[in-house]
């Protein structure tokens, strides 16, 4: 009988194009495995939305594996005492997974199997799962070697699996190990590749019509958004299958001069391209999930943290309606859009003048699509602290006006201002104490600071570092390591009108 190979799978919980799991089924004999660990669930960017998503995605993962003649093993404890364990019973030869670029604790775990392996004369062989290269000290030709990755024809799964060992999935995987952080979650997304499939097959069908122009507004963006998120993050789906699925749906779309669907899935496209663009980030320098990408504002933020303006901010209480309903909204459903994240995140941190370091912790928590490398450097993006990206603070005002006219959004999620009129539902502040108690909004706090003065002095202290010297020559040297090569960005920056050192408030 050839050797055995175990299958580990991670935030790749799938079994279409999954190179590790094709290539261990030509050797032979498969043993696929998820471990369970608690000490990652322990951690302070983890919680149970996140496993709930992947205990749906297990089970499924499981049904089709064991379809192919191999269900799932699954295992609880330290990844190499749980290795140990198997290759004592079984004696596997080679281990195959995906690369992960995840959080620091699983680059360390990463890191201990791998000496694992090296001391037992197990073979480790580790595949890329999507654009992110490893090794790469610069982005020169990054955009082309994604392209590339991208064009490859996609892995059609194994037709069938040599039974090795009769295994059962307990009912919650889960139930010994519990998370960090356990906010209910009612409005998650359901979990699982059947559940991934249909929200993309209904996006490039027919939602994805709204795309463009409907992500904005968290009142169209539940809907016009792909959603696809955490079915990308924990792998339910390929990126690669979806990039190759949006690009036949787009060339249908022009054949049939769909101009809508073709822009939305052409902007789209390039969101996909993003996702590797920012992991690739942390996969080249891990310390940016604790330290500034520009260590120029190293001190900037880190000796004044206020608790009581982060308790505000983090439970939907800072007295800005649109702030406030979208972290509820948020802590309902383990998701919000892109425009609305980053108004949270420059709230915290230019507003409220936070670190980015424990608002982007709370954020992580509540993500069902968590992934470290987007989130840690969205977070500082949005914190001003990357040094190559022009830094905006979000009016949480004007960004109300502009995305919830009437005030639907804040009305439903802040149901203290739910008799409000139209007039001043986005600052309840300015009504006389009369007409609060008129119109029943006495129960929501007063603005946690002055948004207009806050922002002032936000710009004059950014400003103040980013006038430092040698602060653009750090920045030239973070843009030669991790900065996009593609022009527009660029572009963009170089030609806004405000000065990039004093912010620029939208
Ligand atoms: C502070 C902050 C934190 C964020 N944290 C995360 C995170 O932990 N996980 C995460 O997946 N996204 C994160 N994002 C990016 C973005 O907000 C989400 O990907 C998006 O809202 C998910 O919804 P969707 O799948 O409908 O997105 P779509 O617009 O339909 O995009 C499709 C996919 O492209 C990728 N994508 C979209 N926007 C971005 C972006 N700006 N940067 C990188 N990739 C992108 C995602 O994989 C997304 O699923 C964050 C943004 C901000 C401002």
């Amino acid at each position: 009988m050839s050797a055995l190979t175990l299958v580990w799978f991670k935030r790749d919980l799938r079994i279409d194009d999954h190179r590790a799991l094709v290539e261990a089924a030509r050797r032979g004999p498969v043993l696929p495995l998820y471990i369970v660990e608690p000490d990652y669930w322990q951690l302070p960017d983890s919680s149970q939305r996140q496993q709930d998503f992947v205990a749906d995605s297990l089970i499924e993962l499981d049904q089709q594996l064991r379809r192919l003649g191999q269900g799932l093993v699954m295992a609880l404890g330290d990844a190499v005492e749980v290795l140990a364990g198997l290759h004592r019973r079984h004696g596997f030869d080679t281990i195959h997974c995906h690369e992960e670029t995840g959080n620091d604790w699983t680059f360390a775990r990463d890191r201990a199997v791998r000496a694992w392996c090296r001391d037992r004369g197990v073979a480790v062989q580790e595949y890329p799962q999507f654009g992110v290269k490893r090794g790469l000290h610069d982005r020169d030709g990054w955009s082309r070697h994604w392209e590339a990755f991208m064009a490859e024809a996609a892995l059609d799964p194994p037709t069938r699996l040599a039974p090795v060992l009769e295994t059962r999935l307990p009912g919650d995987p889960f139930s010994t190990s519990p998370a960090f952080d356990t906010t209910p979650c009612p409005g998650r997304q359901p979990g699982g590749i059947g559940a991934g499939q249909s929200v993309l097959e209904s996006f490039l069908t027919g939602r994805g019509r709204s795309y463009r122009g409907g992500i904005s507004s968290p009142l169209s963006a539940e809907v016009a958004g792909s959603r696809l998120s955490p079915y990308i993050t924990w792998g339910a789906l390929s990126l690669r299958r979806i990039v190759q699925r949006t690009r036949t749906a787009r060339s249908e779309a022009r054949a049939t001069n769909d101009t809508r669907l073709a822009t939305s899935l052409n902007a789209f496209d390039q969101r996909l391209h993003w996702h590797c663009h920012f992991i690739q980030k942390l996969e080249q320098q891990p310390a940016i999930e604790f330290h500034n990408v520009h260590r120029g504002f190293d001190g900037m933020r880190e000796h004044d943290f206020d608790h009581d303006r982060f308790q505000a901010w983090a439970t939907g209480q800072t007295g800005y309606p649109l702030v406030d309903a979208c972290m509820r909204y948020l802590v309902h459903h383990g998701w919000l859009n892109f425009r609305m994240r980053a108004m949270l995140m420059s709230f915290a941190a230019y507003h409220l003048w936070l670190h980015w370091r424990e608002p982007a912790l709370h954020l992580a928590r509540l993500f069902t699509d968590y992934e470290p490398g987007i989130h840690f450097n969205q977070c500082q993006m949005q914190s001003g602290t990357t040094g190559i990206n022009t830094p905006r603070i979000y009016n949480p005002v004007k960004q109300a006006q502009d995305q919830d006219g009437q005030g639907r959004f804040v009305r439903r999620w802040v149901p203290e201002l739910a008799g409000v009129p139209d007039s001043h539902i986005f600052e309840p502040w300015q009504l006389g104490l009369t007409e609060r108690e008129q119109f029943g909004s006495t129960g929501y706090p007063e603005p946690i600071v002055d948004y207009q003065q806050a922002a002032r002095e936000a710009r004059a202290r950014l400003g103040e570092y980013r006038k430092q010297p040698g602060f653009r020559e750090q920045a030239r040297a973070v843009h030669q390591a991790l900065g996009s090569r593609r022009g527009s960005t660029r572009r963009k920056t170089r030609s806004t009108k405000t000065d990039p050192r004093q912010g620029r408030l939208i």
